[in-house]
């Protein structure tokens, strides 16, 4: 244990730095992620349990989470927990929650030092899972993991700063100090779009800070977490503090938020699901003594602005990124390019272009840029909207979808109105809004629009307008001259404003203190 908190203490003081992208134009980089693609594929369809407490429990009710580039093959098989379980699970993160929080900040930082090396090492293993069960080309799985890696990394740092003397303004005859103690037990509910970051960043801010949880994954990504479970048993992670619960969240969620023995919640996800949570979360229960509390961050309606003054290549280039990385289902998307009137067909074009140039097809492959949707819901629900998109605008590029995967090919919809169905709403797939807007203010007023304001960039040269958008343009993440996707752990702390949630700026300095309460100690001398 001493050992644990020295080395996690050196550790800390190096200071954090991104962990580099794969480079996948090099052979070994290339072979290594084709023999963990083989060695994940020898994996598929074996059945995983719940784990409370330590315990691994099968259930006899299973769900199975499925390939998207072909449905027809099995991920795994997982237990579908029932609310008993789940009310099961709150009472073995209260048990271990007891002794968890009385481990030393540098020692709990070490299991997160620890998980971040053994997912280092492992890094195109887990990749490949992510292939397999979201359909992520290599280099979005990839950068996923990289971001898992950070939040590791960065967390594990944060808490040691947090858990060492705390700078306050002392006074005569008095001796002060300010500790950051844990809240308790916490539900960790991430989404399946990120399904390694995001499940890691949410789960490993909350132990670091002392909190034991319920991790229930997104039924359509369980097997990224289950990969995550085992590697924090490997790294000696006492039972207990992570429980993993499998399942529906229509059917366990509730029984979770309610438990009147719940602190906290750590969701990511829909808007829909997360105000449900917020106000579930608000009403106190028997026996329940404290404000549950509620970290939400939610959905996105992003937009790309193009003014004249701007590099049209590059910002065609921007536009594209931003609205077909990952078949356009990030929270960061930029579903909407709105355009100046004097550029406005320049730009389009470009963007067509660019469009018509991406890979739709076989992740397994180095070069494909986009796989398919996640499931059929998503399927449904986007083809759905290219329907509606077809009567709001003209539809220039892409509409259609093939099977037996869910592809959906990149769609462009130009003339959209502002304030129609598919420039408001978040479609969460590859289908992006094309709006002329009057000028520079019009463009910028058409951005602020939507009941969201996650992320958001802006092309231009002129340094006055650049100024404004700064001032005016009401996103968490804005860009200036890049796309409005991949936020870095520490460089671009990440959350949105109104309804994109209650923006905690994961990967930020701030993001762990909504996982402890601060308890200011004053003793006379
Ligand atoms: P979702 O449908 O809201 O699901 C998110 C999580 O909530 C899943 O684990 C889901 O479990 C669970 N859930 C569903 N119903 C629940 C309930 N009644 N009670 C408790 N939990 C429940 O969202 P998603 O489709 O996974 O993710 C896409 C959404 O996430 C998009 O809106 C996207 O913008 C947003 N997102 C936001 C950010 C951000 O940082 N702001 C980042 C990534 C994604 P099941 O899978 O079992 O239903």
């Amino acid at each position: 244990m001493a050992k644990m908190i020295e080395r996690a203490s050196e550790r800390a003081r190096i200071p954090f730095k991104n962990a580099a992208f794969t480079d996948f134009s090099k052979a070994e980089n290339r072979q290594a992620q084709l023999e963990a693609l083989e060695q994940v594929k020898s994996e598929l369809g074996q059945t995983h349990p719940l784990v409370i407490g330590g315990k691994k429990i099968n259930s006899e009710k299973t769900f199975a989470s499925l390939n998207p580039s072909n449905p027809e093959q099995v991920i795994g098989y997982f237990a579908s927990a029932t609310a008993e379980q789940a009310n099961e699970a709150v009472k073995a993160a209260e048990e271990a929650f007891t002794s968890w929080k009385r481990v030393p900040a540098e020692e709990r930082a070490g299991y997160i030092f620890a998980a971040a090396d053994l997912l280092s090492q492992k890094r195109f293993y887990f990749n490949a899972w992510m292939i397999y069960e979201v359909g992520k080309s290599w280099a979005e799985a990839d950068g996923d993991t990289a971001e898992a890696i950070d939040f590791l990394e960065f967390y594990g740092r944060e808490m040691v700063r947090l858990g060492s003397d705390q700078p306050l303004t002392q006074v005569e005859g008095e001796e002060n100090k300010l500790v950051y103690i844990p809240l308790g037990v916490g539900a960790v509910i991430p989404p399946w779009n990120f399904p390694g970051a995001i499940m890691v960043g949410m789960t490993a801010a909350s132990i670091v800070t002392g909190n034991a949880v319920v991790l229930k994954p997104a039924s359509t990504s369980p097997m990224i977490a289950w990969q995550f479970m085992r590697m924090l048993e490997e790294v000696g992670l006492p039972a207990g503090v992570v429980n993993f619960v499998t399942g529906s969240g229509g059917t366990i969620g509730d029984a979770l938020i309610e438990h009147p023995r719940m602190r906290f919640i750590a969701f990511t996800g829909s808007r829909e699901v997360g105000l449900r949570i917020h106000e579930l979360a608000a009403k106190p229960q028997k026996g329940q003594v404290w404000i549950k509390r509620t970290v939400l961050e939610m959905g996105g309606k992003d937009a790309v602005v193009v003014d004249e003054t701007a590099d049209l290549d590059s910002a065609a280039t921007g536009i594209v990124a931003s609205a077909f990385g990952f078949q356009g289902q990030k929270c960061s998307a930029g579903s909407r390019a709105i355009i100046v009137e004097k550029v406005y067909d320049e730009v389009l074009q470009k963007v067509i272009e660019k469009t018509k140039k991406l890979s739709l097809g076989d992740v397994t492959q180095p070069e494909t840029y986009m796989g398919p949707v996640v499931d059929q819901n998503a399927y449904n629900k986007i083809n759905e909207y290219i329907e509606v998109g077809k009567g709001e605008g003209r539809l220039l590029t892409g509409g259609g979808h093939h099977g037996p995967g869910y592809f959906i090919e990149p769609t462009v919809i130009a003339d959209v109105a502002p304030r129609a169905r598919i420039a408001q709403e978040e479609i969460f797939g590859p289908v992006l809004a094309v709006i002329k807007a009057k000028d520079f203010d019009d463009a910028l007023a058409i951005a602020n629009s939507t009941e969201y304001g996650l992320t958001g960039a802006l092309y231009s040269r002129d340094a006055a307008r650049i100024e404004q958008a700064e001032e005016e343009f009401h996103v968490g993440n804005l860009y200036f001259n890049r796309k409005c996707t991949g936020a870095l752990v520490g460089v671009q702390p990440f959350g949105g404003f109104n309804m994109s949630g209650t923006d905690s700026k994961a990967g930020g300095h701030d993001y762990l203190l909504l996982f402890t309460q601060a308890k200011s100690i004053a003793t006379k001398k």
